[in-house]
């Protein structure tokens, strides 16, 4: 993913809406699509494109949420489609299940780069075992902890200041002073806070 905030917030640009790829600027009056005044979700230049371009878009927007390639967002919607329910929401819930997303989450880091990083760095660890792979998906009941020198600490300790105004998922407990958190159930629909339309993905990969 990239880090330069001028590259990334030229995508949120692109496509119109927030992308919440910069940590906590994207909450604050610094965010590239509030200073241009678009709301969250209107399109900065309309495009009146096909169905499939718009579909394409959304599940663009969807890989550039959570930082994932073709070939793993390939793997979640075969997932999503084997399991009961909504694949759309099936395949949000996977999103929103995967470790640096979880980080992110309980404000652990400054962006999901960041978070992706202390992961691949070995510094989270779920129920006690180091897991190095952001695309760990957490289960009720796991707890996670970011651990390392004090450096890293400090950064972590950093990022739940900054972070601190925003509200904690409903299906996450914090415990900040210890760096950690749990998960309390699987993530809901409503829990995914960015404007999706999961049903144009699903007509998209259908095909
Ligand atoms: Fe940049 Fe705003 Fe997009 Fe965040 S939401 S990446 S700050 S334009």
């Amino acid at each position: 993913m990239a880090r330069n905030s001028t590259n990334v917030c030229k995508l949120c640009r692109r496509e119109g809406v927030k992308l919440f790829l910069k940590g906590q600027r994207c909450f604050s009056e610094k965010c590239g699509v509030n200073r241009r005044n678009y709301p969250p979700g209107q399109h900065v230049r309309p495009k009146k494109g096909t169905d499939y371009g718009t579909q394409l878009r959304e599940k663009q927007k969807v890989k550039r949420i959570y930082g994932v390639l073709e070939r793993q967002f390939q793997h979640y919607f075969t997932m999503a489609q084997r399991q009961k329910g909504n694949t759309g929401e099936n395949l949000l819930v996977l999103m929103e299940r995967r470790l640096d997303n979880v980080v992110l989450s309980l404000g652990l880091a400054f962006s999901r780069f960041d978070a992706r990083q202390m992961v691949a760095h070995g510094h989270v660890y779920v129920n006690g075992g180091r897991i190095d792979i952001a695309g760990y998906l957490v289960r009720p009941g796991d707890e996670i902890q970011v651990k390392g020198d004090d450096k890293l600490k400090k950064k972590a300790t950093d990022a739940i200041e900054m972070n601190k105004g925003r509200a904690l998922p409903t299906w996450l407990e914090a415990v900040p002073t210890e760096l950690k958190g749990k998960i309390i159930q699987l993530p809901k629909r409503e829990d995914v806070t960015a404007e999706i339309n999961e049903q144009l993905i699903i007509e998209l990969c259908s095909k």
